[in-house]
């Protein structure tokens, strides 16, 4: 059983966590806690991790999805609480959060290729032309799970390749699908490509944008999961 819980986000959810702009989530269920991104400020990650009674000295694992700042300006604070860490980040990243990593003494591994980050956790790699971004791919009982925190390469691309790289089917893709600026048209060809994909649930949240979300929810039905910060997704064999 794989828990996911969203650390930080900027759509609402649980009233007794504080909403802000960027995405953090914490998987639990894998051989050790594993923190994906970490929001944009470190006080507000931590603060929510323990209104949520999570410790964060029990991650032993980081993966930062691109270098923006609502994605990895909650790093360094977190490293000053918990420095026994090893931080998956794209190779392309600028020295200076290769620097925060090392001097806070925690280990750094730099991603380039698709790889298995630990037993079922894996990594697409550095995708895209601009902004380079990985997404993690969680392999569940009920099929793989993919994270992506603004999937600036696209999220079609990022599933895509996650299936490419994992294989099995794809059950469900949470995270930020940056669709804020995208036309009617373009997010719809983006929900026809997911669901030919086979993308059987999908709880998008962050840079999605409101129109996007809406336009998931009524094409998944109750396959929609409302996303936002708080929320916890407890992936099981069964329904
Ligand atoms: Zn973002
Ligand atoms: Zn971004």
């Amino acid at each position: 059983m794989l828990t996911i819980t969203v650390l930080y986000d900027n759509v609402a959810h649980d009233a007794r966590l504080q909403t802000d702009w960027g995405f953090a989530c914490l998987v639990e269920g894998l051989e050790q806690p594993l923190l994906f991104d970490t929001g944009g400020k470190g006080d507000i990650l931590l603060r929510n991790m323990r209104a949520l009674g999570l410790d964060p000295r029990a991650v032993r694992t980081v993966v930062l999805s691109h270098a923006h700042g609502d994605h990895t300006g909650g790093l360094a604070a977190f490293l000053a609480e918990n420095p026994a860490v090893t931080v998956y980040l794209p190779q392309s990243f600028p020295a200076g959060i290769k620097d925060t990593v090392r001097q806070a003494g925690a280990t750094l591994a730099e991603v380039t290729e698709a790889q298995e980050i630990t037993a079922g956790a894996h990594t697409t790699g550095e995708l895209g032309s601009q902004i380079r971004e990985q997404a993690l791919a969680l392999e569940t009982p009920r099929g793989l799970v993919v994270i992506t925190g603004c999937a600036h390469p696209g999220i079609v691309e990022m599933v895509r390749q996650a299936q490419a790289e994992v294989g099995g089917n794809v059950y469900m893709a949470l995270g930020g699908f940056h669709l804020r600026d995208a036309n009617a048209g373009q997010i719809n060809t983006v929900i026809a490509d997911l669901q030919a994909l086979g993308v059987r649930r999908i709880a998008p949240s962050h840079c999605t944008g409101d129109a996007a979300r809406r336009a998931f929810a009524v094409a998944f039905g109750a396959d929609y999961l409302e996303s936002g910060v708080g929320q916890v997704f407890i992936i099981g064999a069964e329904e």
